[in-house]
């Protein structure tokens, strides 16, 4: 239900965290967390229940690194429980997915994985999207979503990382919305903009059928084959 992912030189569980309050008015079941620290896998913490719940265990045992991506889920398959909260991962939790909105054609793309060898740890449409990452992955997660996006259907606004690209997050919209924050030296990802308004008002409201590429420095929208789409920045006016 709620995304919020930052990319800067800052502490990134914080920004993800109080962004992910600010989207609590939405609704939500469950909420976790996905942060490089700078390992060879990502540090995953996924609590049912109360955002409070863990923000509570980030407190008693911190993640840091400065880049990371958060949910909040409004559960549509699988109950509300820690293996169904967000984000999902591959086998080696190499690459992590944040999702809002539901994948349709996830039992067919689940038989044929199974089929492939890949386990599932959770009953979500959304695990669907974090083994076809692994699947399609060659070294170049930007690639890879250009190739997920042709095999998904539904509704969705995606946010992803690997481990082994550390300086960006990629991120997808079809049918959910996403926008994305842009500081200085430090951009953001977001489901709605009251995630981001604290720490800045100038956005880019990311359309349908669109990828995009957030490092620290820079943002790239893309259409699914690649090419670049020029987009005017949105100044919010408005406070909370
Ligand atoms: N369909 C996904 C799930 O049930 C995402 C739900 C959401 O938008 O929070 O896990």
């Amino acid at each position: 239900c709620g995304i919020v992912g930052y990319i800067g030189a800052k502490n990134a569980q914080e920004f993800v965290i109080d962004g992910l309050e600010k989207l609590e008015y939405r609704g939500y079941d469950s909420a976790g967390i996905a942060v490089n620290t700078g390992n060879e896998k990502f540090e995953i913490v996924k609590k049912v229940g109360k955002l409070q719940n863990l923000a509570d265990e980030l407190k008693k045992n911190p993640l840091s690194g400065t880049v990371a991506i958060g949910h909040t889920r409004w559960a549509t398959h699988g109950k509300p429980s820690d293996e169904n909260s967000h984000p999902h991962f591959n086998k080696d939790k190499t690459l992590v997915v944040v999702h809002n909105g539901i994948i349709e054609n996830y039992l067919e793309l689940k038989k044929d994985l199974v089929a492939k060898g890949y386990e599932f740890k959770s009953e979500t449409d959304t695990e669907v999207v974090a083994h076809l990452l692994d699947e399609l992955y060659t070294g170049d997660l930007l690639e890879t979503v250009k190739k997920l996006s042709k095999v998904i259907k539904g509704a969705y606004a995606l946010g992803v990382m690997s481990v082994n690209e550390p300086d960006r997050i990629i991120a997808a919209r079809k049918e959910s919305p996403l926008i994305v924050g842009l500081g200085d030296g430090e951009n953001f990802i977001a489901s709605d903009i009251p995630a981001i308004l604290k720490y800045t008002r100038d956005v880019y409201l990311i359309e349908n059928n669109e990828i995009v590429e957030i490092k620290k420095d820079s943002v790239k929208i893309m259409d699914v084959e690649g090419n670049e789409i020029k987009r005017d920045i949105t100044h919010i006016e408005w406070d909370l």
